[in-house]
């Protein structure tokens, strides 16, 4: 791929885990152009006439332009976060592998005003800040889980059970990385769906920094698709 990336590309969040736009062959031409090129015509700058263009196309859903560009992400996350990314079939993923690695002593330990209560009926729930009596045994609760599964871990992986079965003591909380490359229509139903207020905070804040990644590198296309309520052509 074609890099227009910039040399530090690594976003730090959560307690352990990162962002890293890793290569990018995406710009707003790439929009117009698979578009432009059904009248044989292509452009090397962008005008005012491309960003109408590109506007026409998010706001009538004519998709398939949107898909001449690729994004390929590093994340390191939550193995929840991760189930909850992979759920998004358009794209390509390649994660760590708890076979053939050892696992890290990572885990995701919530921020005192992360641990929250949930509220309400499923669709409709809210999330309210719980004590901070609370939030610290919750914290204190995971800590404890994670310190004894980890432990458990490294006790089979050295009496000789094979990494890929001990690794069933580890909770959804250890952490996990992998690669994700994706075009920008799918990269835009990711971000309706994520970085949205019903979307869990945890992936929620990776989709605000992926969002920032996208709209680095396509700024017109991110533009209409924010005004154009967020809806993904
Ligand atoms: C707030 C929230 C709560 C959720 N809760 C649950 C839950 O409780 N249980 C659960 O299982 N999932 C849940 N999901 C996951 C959700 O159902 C989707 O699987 C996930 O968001 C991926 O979306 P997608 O299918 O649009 O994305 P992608 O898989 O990337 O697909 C992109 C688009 O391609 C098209 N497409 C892809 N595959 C097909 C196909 N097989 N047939 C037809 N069209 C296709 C669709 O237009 C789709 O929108 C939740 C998601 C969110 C955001």
């Amino acid at each position: 791929m074609s890099a227009h990336v910039p040399p530090d590309t690594t976003v730090e969040l959560l307690d352990h885990g990162f962002v890293r736009l890793d290569d990018a062959l995406a710009d707003d031409l790439s929009v117009v152009n698979g578009a432009r090129v059904s009248f044989a015509r292509r452009k090397t700058q962008m005008d005012d006439s491309d960003a109408a263009l590109i506007r026409f196309l998010m706001r009538d859903r004519h998709g398939s332009p949107f898909e001449h560009n690729a994004f390929r992400f590093h994340i390191r996350c939550p193995i929840f976060v991760a189930r909850e990314w992979f759920r998004h079939r358009i794209g390509s993923f390649n994660e760590f592998s708890l076979r053939y690695a050892a696992a890290s002593d990572d885990f995701y330990l919530p921020a005192i005003a992360d641990v929250r209560s949930q509220v309400g009926k499923p669709g409709a729930y809210t999330f309210e800040p719980v004590t901070p009596a609370l939030a610290e045994q919750t914290r204190e609760a995971l800590q404890a889980v994670y310190a004894k599964a980890y432990e458990t871990y490294e006790e089979l992986v050295a009496a000789g059970v094979a990494r890929e079965l001990a690794r069933c003591v580890l909770p959804v909380g250890a952490y996990t990385q992998f690669y994700w490359t994706v075009n920008a229509r799918a990269l835009m139903n990711f971000l309706s769906l994520r970085n949205s207020e019903f979307a869990q905070l945890e992936i929620r804040r990776y989709a605000e920094v992926v969002e920032g990644f996208f709209a680095g590198q396509m700024p017109v296309t991110h533009a209409c698709f924010v005004e154009l309520d967020r809806v993904a052509p």
